[in-house]
Formats: C-alpha cells, sequence, structure tokens
C-alpha cells in the first residue's frame, strides 16, 4: 500500500535526532495488521541514541526558548499547513501501519493537526499575572517560563494525533522534545517530524527516538531517570503508567499521563433512542473499540432495553468489516495478535457466565472481530471491569438513576462517560454525579483540540487540549520586588 504515496520521500524509517536522520545498528519490522505483510523496517535504537538525542533538545532548548511567541508559532502553523497539504499520504501510511479505514486516518490527520494550530495560538498567550501588594514597598509579579526538555511516550491508536497532542503545547510554550513513538506505528511518527522539518523546525527541538517493544524499555528508563529531562508525558495502559511515574520518582520529574477508562455509556428512558444507538455506535466501534475514551459498559433502563438493545444491534450489523484501504469499509482489523485473543477471552468469559450475542461475536481471518453486542451481561464478567479494547458492546440493565451513577463509578477508571437523556434536572445530577474527567452528555463524540482531554482516578494526570494544555509545560515563576 505504500507503493501509492504521492510523495514517497515522506515515507522515513530512520529516528530522528538533532536534525538529522539515524540508522542505527539495528532494525525492527513494522507490519500491515490487516495483511500481516511487513511494510518497512525502522531504526531500533536503545539507551545511547535516546542520551544523544537529550543532549541534542537540550542544547537546541536556549535559542528555541529565546524565539519570540509568535516566532514558535510561524513554524507551528507552517507545520499545521504541510499536515493538511500531505494528508492523503500522511493517511496511507496511518492506514497501512495501524488498520483503520481510510476516511478515519484522515480525520486523525485533521485532528491531529489541529492540536499544532490551537497550541501556535495558545503561545501567544502564556500570560503572567501581577498580584496586588501586602507591603507598600513591595511588588509581586508571576511569570511562566517553559519547563525545560519534555520527552513523550505514545501509543499507537492515534499514531499522529497523540504526538501532536503533547509536543504542540511543549514547542508552543519554549519545549525541546523526545519522542518514542509505540513501535507498532513509528512510520507516521516519522512522516510528520519530516513535515516539521520542512517547516523549519531547528535541529535538536523535536527528535523521534524509534525502538521495538523490548527497546522501548530501555528509552523509557533512559527518560525516565534523566535529570535533564523535566517533564515526560505518556499516553497508554495504566500498567506501564505505574510503572513509568515508578521510574520518574528519583528525578522529581512533572507527568502528565493520560491512561486507561473503562467508560461507563447510560441510556435513560427518557432518552431519544435513535440518537442513543447512534452516539453508542460511534463511541463504541470507531477504530475498532480501540480508543482509551470508546464505550466498555453500556447501562440501559429496564423500560428502554429491548428497544436500545435492537437499535444498537441494527447499527453494528451495517458496520463493515475490512481491509481499511478498500471503499465502504468501516472497520478494519485490530492492531495485533494479542489485541484480539483479549477480545475473543471476554466474549468466552461473558457466554460462559451466561450472555449471549445478539449480533457479532466472530473473528474474521487472523484480525478481524465483527462489531458485536452482548445482552444478558451481568457484573462478574470481565466486559465488566476491564477494557476490552475491541468491537464488543456489552449492555447491562440498570432501573433507578441512583444505581446507574452507582454502577458507572464503580471502577478505579475516571477517564470518559456517556449519557442520554432530555431531562435538563437529570443532565446536571448526573454529569455533577459521574466520577470522570470528561462526560459526553446525548453525544458519542468529545474530543476536539480546544477542550481540556484527561481522567481522573487511575485514568491518569494532567490536561491535554485546550488553554489548559498549557500548563504542564510551564512553570510559574514568582518574582518579589523590593525596595520600591
Ligand atoms: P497499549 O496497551 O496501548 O499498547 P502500552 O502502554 O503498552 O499501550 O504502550 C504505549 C507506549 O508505551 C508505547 O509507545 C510503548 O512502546 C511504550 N511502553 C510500553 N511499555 C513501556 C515501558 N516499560 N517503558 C517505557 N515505555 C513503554
Amino acid at each position: 500500500p505504500l507503493a501509492l504515496l504521492a510523495e514517497p520521500s515522506l515515507l522515513k524509517t530512520d529516528a530522528l535526532i538533532n536534525g538529522e536522520w539515524v540508522a542505527g545498528s539495528s532494525r525492527f519490522d513494522v507490519n500491515d495488521p490487516a495483511t500481516g505483510l511487513k511494510l518497512a523496517d525502522v531504526a531500533n535504537l536503545g539507551a545511547e541514541h535516546t542520551h544523544h538525542a537529550i543532549v541534542a533538545a537540550n542544547k537546541a532548548w536556549p535559542a528555541w526558548r529565546a524565539k519570540t511567541a509568535k516566532e514558535r508559532a510561524a513554524i507551528l502553523m507552517k507545520w499545521f499547513a504541510l499536515m493538511h497539504a500531505h494528508a492523503d499520504d500522511l493517511a496511507r501510511i496511518m492506514t497501512a501501519e495501524q488498520g483503520k479505514p481510510l476516511a478515519e486516518a484522515k480525520g486523525e490527520v485533521g485532528y491531529g493537526a489541529s492540536f499544532l494550530e490551537w497550541f501556535a495560538e495558545e503561545a501567544k498567550r502564556v500570560y503572567g499575572e501581577t498580584i496586588p501588594t501586602t507591603d507598600g514597598n513591595k511588588r509581586y509579579v508571576i511569570i511562566k517560563q517553559p519547563i525545560g526538555v519534555c520527552a513523550a511516550i505514545t501509543p499507537w491508536n492515534f499514531p499522529i494525533a497523540m504526538i501532536t497532542r503533547k509536543v504542540a503545547p511543549a514547542l508552543a510554550a519554549g519545549c525541546p522534545v523526545v519522542i518514542k513513538p509505540a513501535e507498532a506505528t513509528p512510520l507516521s511518527a516519522l512522516a510528520v517530524a519530516e513535515l516539521a522539518q520542512r517547516a523549519g523546525m531547528p535541529a535538536g527541538v523535536l527528535n523521534v527516538v524509534t525502538a521495538d517493544a523490548a527497546q522501548s524499555i530501555e528509552v523509557g528508563k533512559v527518560l525516565c531517570s534523566s535529570d535533564v529531562v523535566r517533564h515526560l508525558s505518556f499516553t497508554g495502559s495504566t500498567e506501564v503508567g505505574r510503572i513509568l511515574m515508578q521510574q520518574c520518582a528519583p528525578t522529581v520529574k512533572k507527568l502528565s499521563l493520560e491512561l486507561g477508562g473503562n467508560a461507563p455509556f447510560i441510556v435513560f428512558d427518557d432518552a431519544d433512542l435513535d440518537s442513543a444507538a447512534e452516539g453508542a455506535a460511534i463511541s463504541k466501534y470507531r477504530n475498532s473499540g480501540q480508543t482509551c475514551v470508546c464505550t466498555n459498559r453500556f447501562y440501559v433502563q429496564d423500560s428502554v432495553y429491548d428497544t436500545f438493545i435492537e437499535k444498537l444491534a441494527a447499527k453494528a450489523a451495517a458496520i463493515k468489516v475490512g481491509n481499511g484501504f478498500e471503499a465502504g469499509i468501516n472497520q478494519g482489523p485490530m492492531i495485533d495478535d494479542q489485541a484480539i485473543a483479549k477480545v475473543e477471552d471476554h466474549v468466552a468469559d461473558a457466554l460462559a457466565k451466561g450472555a449471549k450475542v445478539v449480533v457479532g461475536g466472530q473473528r474474521i481471518g487472523d484480525r478481524f472481530y465483527t462489531p458485536t453486542v452482548l445482552a444478558d451481561v451481568t457484573p462478574e464478567m470481565k466486559v465488566s471491569k476491564e477494557e476490552t479494547f475491541g468491537p464488543v458492546a456489552p449492555v447491562f440493565r440498570f432501573s433507578t438513576e441512583a444505581e446507574a451513577i452507582e454502577l458507572a463509578n464503580a471502577t478505579e477508571f475516571g477517564l470518559a462517560s456517556y449519557f442520554y437523556s432530555r431531562d435538563i434536572g437529570r443532565i446536571f445530577r448526573v454529569g455533577e454525579a459521574l466520577e470522570y474527567g470528561m462526560v459526553g452528555i446525548n453525544t458519542g463524540l468529545i474530543s476536539v483540540a480546544e477542550v481540556p482531554f484527561g481522567g481522573v482516578k487511575q485514568s491518569g494526570l494532567g490536561r491535554e487540549g485546550s488553554h489548559h494544555g498549557m500548563d504542564d509545560y510551564v512553570e510559574v515563576k514568582y518574582l518579589c520586588l523590593g525596595d520600591i
């Protein structure tokens, strides 16, 4: 599929350190999850190259920090324009290595680019403060300064957007970055880095260290233990997030973590059921159910349970599964064998404990799984407790609003949640009661660059996007002026 790129020079397979492409002494395979075929071999770097990248970033920092916000914004805006100009090629690269349908990949390119535009604009608004004095002889002034070298470890489910969401605010604030992209999707990261080079990013300001699964652990250790790296941003599993947090403790590094979710989706009896089924399908099945804000558990009020299931099943049945490059396909493969094995395990566990398949429940070929709806599910099943990260919709029953809130909150996670209701009082009550960083009300799609994305409880720390997204990349400094 990569032979069809309009501009083959966007296909980079070497890492980027200090403005130079680095081949390294070993390589690792990147495969197409739809076919299992090898797409490319990519530089497999380790601890030594990670040190080089950190040193390069630190060296590039003073000049980058010294640029005006407007100058940094101009580079980000040029990068944004280049991403749009090359959207077709970026989408092709993404579909090839990640599997999502081409139209969805192109949507992510636009979403990913939107963070560059947003933070280019925000760069100019990193305002300080003056505080009314309590001592006539003194004045209190607050300034905000870039935190320093930032590291970003990113996942494969949004190979471009999870990078730009982290690096755009860092770069805008005046920080250089070292990125360690997911081993499954380094080609998207490198293509976007090539466009950053073309946009005029100075050498060392943006570095990409590629590595396979085993080497990623080594790279992660160096990034976490470095006292030059002042901030680590990670999106991925809660399990790995905890490891990184521990590794960052000795250097008391600032952390932004966007970890696992276990999103509930509540349908009340006063909901518009057609709209709820539509929102449910979007929130559940996009990216084959492989997003951290994908619904994991549906809770439907007794009196509308059967009707909602019928409507959701019709939506699921209409989804066409196949290779993301083919026309008309709206669900691609799962990322790898492990991912589909987990989906099969969760469905088998539910069926063994009494659930029934309303639609789907089948594996096609190696890594494709049909959009599935499960009825008669109970809290004892794995689908209720663990993130399935696949196209499976378990539908639970509830009777009262209080019960729905209790069930929805009964998890250590707190990223996204959703509910459908037309009652304004209920909308406020439930919106306030859900222990989640984000609540979609009468919608299944909530992510845009302008809003704060992030979780509570064990779903993470900090917020990405919105004007709050800049906070993690600046330090607040207090200047106390005496002898006035
Ligand atoms: P997922 O479950 O979404 O695959 P992971 O949390 O396993 O997410 O991986 C997300 C990112 O974290 C990837 O870039 C991966 O290489 C990296 N990663 C995984 N384990 C470690 C680790 N122990 N140290 C550093 N990075 C890691």
